[in-house]
């Protein structure tokens, strides 16, 4: 299977805090099935480190985006970031959306840069560059789904990555057309709600992730890096949420995996 979501470009993944770097993250993932990675940049600048690592790794792929998070480092160079996208190594836009979670920074500032990120995605997709979109939703549901009913792309191209919403909120992104994409978060005891909403996500629509370096699955919540391999752990809990064989889930997951990103 492939963790469709993780950060390699985080210093948690280099030496000397990993010994062997990213070679080594890589393998230790294989050996548990993970058998690719797709590395998701948070800025331009990141974007450009993520290109060049899977430009060196056949089985990592990399997106382009400005998280919510990190728009108020601007100015950002969207021009560097069409670049990256334009790469053939570069398979998504993302992350990108909107959190409400923490005060800073503005959502003044956060809105701002994602409809101009949308609208990049729109002019690159008219001139034929169509890659789908990962999109960072947190405590923002009713926030973001009006801003890309209004944008001309296919609902059908979007996830909602490390969904960590209410059944509710599911629902709303279901009734949309997205997939859903789930962390070790789904793992946790007092996370009871977002695993009804895994269990509300049709086989076609589910996706794996792990987010790392954040967001250990159990057994291992709190260590620090959470790495790709635990995404064999998700999904093996998510399988049993779900009440669904194992074999089937794995198939599943890769065959949405594949279709959605064009990677396996
Ligand atoms: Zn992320």
């Amino acid at each position: 299977m492939i963790d469709t979501h993780c950060h390699l470009t985080f210093p948690d993944f280099q030496e000397p805090a990993y010994t062997g770097g990213t070679a080594a993250v890589l393998r230790k993932a294989a050996e548990s099935g993970v058998t690719g990675c797709i590395t998701v940049s948070t800025t331009p600048p990141d974007a450009a480190e993520a290109l060049s690592v899977a430009v060196r790794f056949p089985n990592v792929w990399c997106s382009a985006g400005v998280h919510p998070l990190y728009s108020d480092e601007g100015p950002h160079d969207w021009g560097l970031l069409r670049r990256v996208a334009a790469h053939e190594r570069c398979i998504a836009w993302g992350e990108l959306g909107l959190d409400n979670h923490y005060k800073e920074p503005a959502r003044a500032t956060q809105d701002a840069v994602l409809e101009h990120h949308l609208a990049l995605i729109e002019s690159c997709r008219r001139e034929g560059l169509d890659k789908p979109i990962i999109i960072h939703c947190r405590e923002a549901f009713d926030d973001v789904l009006p801003v890309l009913r209004r944008s001309t792309l296919d609902p059908a191209r979007f996830v909602f990555h490390c969904f960590t919403g209410t059944p509710d909120d599911a629902r709303k992104v279901l009734d949309f057309g997205a997939c859903v994409s789930f962390t070790g978060v789904v793992t946790y005891k007092n996370a009871s709600g977002v695993a009804e909403a895994a269990r509300l996500v049709p086989a076609d629509r589910i996706m794996v992730e792990t987010d790392a370096p954040y967001l250990s699955p159990d057994p291992h919540r709190g260590v620090r890096p959470c790495e790709p391999w635990m995404a064999s752990v998700t999904a093996l809990r998510l399988a049993q949420i779900r009440g669904v064989a194992w074999d089937e889930f794995h198939a599943q997951i890769n065959a949405n995996a594949a279709r959605f990103f064009g990677v396996s």
